[in-house]
């Protein structure tokens, strides 16, 4: 156990966390020449083109120091604020964490709030300045920044770069000097602290976990305590570059349990695992059920493929545990699906699979966060579409949920983001500046309102300089109220959508307005109507046009006419009929697209 150090590595995306760890990993001879493919720890296509870690991983490594061997876990930590759960079980996993800073950039919101985490877990941070090779590194500027953040001493702070290898040598030499040993009794009963999970379709679900407490052996039967469920550990082992398989895992080691599980949803980040007999006596703290923040709608563009999709479905969740679904219709797009995500980039990311990895057509609608109904009888419950409002007759009021945003920007930009965050319901509640021109702002804001489209309007008025980071603090009471949008008198329910009564007016007015832009004109009026309950609150009308495609072929070549014709038919096929009105795909996210 003393020669075991157990580490993650803290940074923004981009910042270089995973070129400075493919140079620990070569350093180390853990991968060598031509196994080393680029940042080894993105393992799927999807990770390494956007350039974010999606699900955490770990690797072991050798290192000999002073003339002792020392065990080296790396635990990698997914980057975005959607998965910001998984970081803080990762982060309890590790004794230390090294902190990567870009020299060029400075500290991010994404980083601070980490750090945070990882203070709070009372881990050790090694302060890593990267990208020192470059010419733009502002390395005094940023060491104060790290300085005032952890306190530190500037001396501590080392200087490297993933490209060059520099300060790879006194990084692995920090890890093992400053980093303490695992702690805990290996004589206790085991208690292991599940950080990750992963689906593998021919072994099934793959557990990652920390040893805590005690120890496991090959063959053991355990129970995960949040499920109550039991297995044999069939297999057990370490995680080198491949998984090695061992015969026991002890206080202090991190390592994986195959155990014949077959969905992932049966193994919970933040789970204790422990022995069905000898339990310990209390599962490991922190422990939460992930939930999805954000819900939509995702229907087959051809309503035969119903099935299909849900089989896609169903075979994304088998490795993604918080992606969750239920059969839903709409009067408008038929039969498809309402599923939950973490947050918008989830949402993207199990979009893009489905068409990559399943070849699915979909329509998504507007997502919408999870609200709670409250009636005059007293019942509560979660509404995940707007269609689940209760009618006003027994509606007693709604509650939304709220997050704290960070946001680190340049002083510059101050007044711009104030408004923006106005705009969006916010109330600012502390801000405290990091140095001379550099300011946090932490405002308290309804989800619903950054859900969409908070960080790119952040990120286009201050050209990029600013950072943001949330997380979640509760739901209150606010006063949403539902608004319809009728074509020619009748209601498209996935046009739908909960809008704060302050901004219903001038909300019904834009989307009319963006509709009339992309709903074609036909061969009759079409009028667009926004409405709360009976009442209409705005109106645009598409004008008739009598479009006859086919006069400009002067009657002469029948075959072109033909071909026209079919053409049309096809430009046809991606509208979706609502009533006699034909509505284009576009039209259902123009919600999201209002500026
Ligand atoms: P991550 O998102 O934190 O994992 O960052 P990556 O390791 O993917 O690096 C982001 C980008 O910065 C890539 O284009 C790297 O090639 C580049 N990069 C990483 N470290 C360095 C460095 O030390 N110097 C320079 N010049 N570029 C670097
Ligand atoms: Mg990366």
């Amino acid at each position: 156990m003393k020669n075991i150090r157990n580490f993650c590595i803290i940074a923004h995306i981009d910042h270089g966390k995973s070129t400075l760890a493919d140079r620990l990993l070569e350093t180390t001879g853990t991968v060598v020449g031509k196994d080393l493919q680029a940042q080894v720890l993105d393992d799927m296509d999807l990770e390494r083109e956007r350039g974010i870690t999606i699900k955490s991983h770990a690797i072991q490594m050798d290192y000999h120091y002073k003339g002792e061997k020392y065990v080296l876990n790396l635990i990698d930590t997914p980057g975005h604020v959607d998965f910001s759960y998984e970081v803080s079980r990762s982060i309890a996993a590790c004794e230390g964490a090294l902190l990567i800073v870009d020299a060029t950039q400075g500290i991010q919101a994404q980083t601070i709030s980490n750090l945070y985490l990882a203070i709070d877990n009372n881990l050790e941070i090694i302060p890593v300045l990267n990208k020192m090779d470059m010419p733009n590194a502002m390395p005094e500027e940023v060491k104060d920044q790290i300085e005032e953040l952890i306190g530190c001493d500037r001396d501590d702070i080392i200087e490297a770069s993933g490209k060059t290898g520099l300060g790879v040598d006194r990084i692995l030499e920090a890890v093992v000097e400053r980093i303490p040993a695992p702690t805990g009794d290996p004589d206790a009963p085991l208690q292991a602290l599940v950080f990750d999970s992963e689906f593998n379709s021919f072994r099934g679900i793959i557990t990652y976990c920390r040893i805590m407490n005690g120890s496991l052996r090959k063959g053991d039967i355990v129970k995960f305590v949040s499920t109550g469920k039991e297995y044999a550990a069939d297999e057990i082992g370490v995680l080198r570059l491949e998984q090695e398989p061992r015969n026991e895992l002890k206080t202090g080691d991190v390592g994986y349990i195959i155990s014949g599980i077959k969905t992932s949803s049966e193994v919970k980040v933040g789970d204790t695992i422990t022995h069905v007999e000898r339990p310990c006596s209390a599962a490991i703290e922190g422990f939460k059920e992930v939930k999805p923040m954000v819900f939509a709608g995702i229907y087959p563009i051809d309503s035969e493929d119903y099935e299909d999709l849900r089989a896609s479905i169903e075979k994304l969740q088998l490795n993604d545990a918080s992606l969750t679904f239920e059969p839903e219709s709409s009067a408008a797009l038929g039969f498809g699906f309402r599923c939950g995500f973490l947050g918008m980039l989830h949402m993207e990311i199990v979009q893009e699979r489905l068409d990559r990895e399943f070849d699915m057509n979909v329509i998504t609608t507007v997502p919408n966060v999870m609200y709670i109904a409250h009636t005059t009888k007293g019942e509560v419950f979660e509404m995940h579409n707007p269609s689940d409002m209760p009618s006003p007759t027994v509606l007693d009021y709604i509650e939304e949920p709220y997050i704290k945003a960070q946001i680190i920007t340049p002083t510059d930009y101050i007044g711009q983001i104030m408004t923006l965050c106005l705009g969006k319901r916010g109330v600012l509640i502390k801000q405290h500046y990091l140095t001379g021109n550099r300011i946090e702002l932490n405002y308290e804001m309804p989800l619903a309102e950054i859900v969409f489209d908070f960080y790119d309007k952040l990120k286009s008025i201050t050209k990029g300089y600013a950072s943001f980071d949330y997380f979640q603090i509760g739901y209150r009471r606010a006063n949403l109220v539902k608004l319809d949008i009728l074509l020619n008198g009748e209601s498209v329910d996935a046009l739908s959508a909960l809008i704060h009564f302050d901004n219903a007016y001038s909300f019904g007015k834009r989307i009319c307005e963006k509709l009339k832009e992309l709903i074609p004109r036909q061969q009759f009026d079409i009028a667009i109507q926004a409405a709360i309950g009976a009442k209409i609150i705005s109106r645009e009308t598409i004008k008739a046009v009598r479009k006859d495609v086919t006069a400009k072929c002067y009657g002469g070549d029948i075959s072109r006419k033909r071909k026209l014709l079919e053409k049309q038919k096809k430009g046809k096929k991606r509208m979706k009929q609502i009533g006699n009105v034909e509505v284009p795909q576009k039209a259902f996210l123009a919600v999201l697209k209002l500026d």
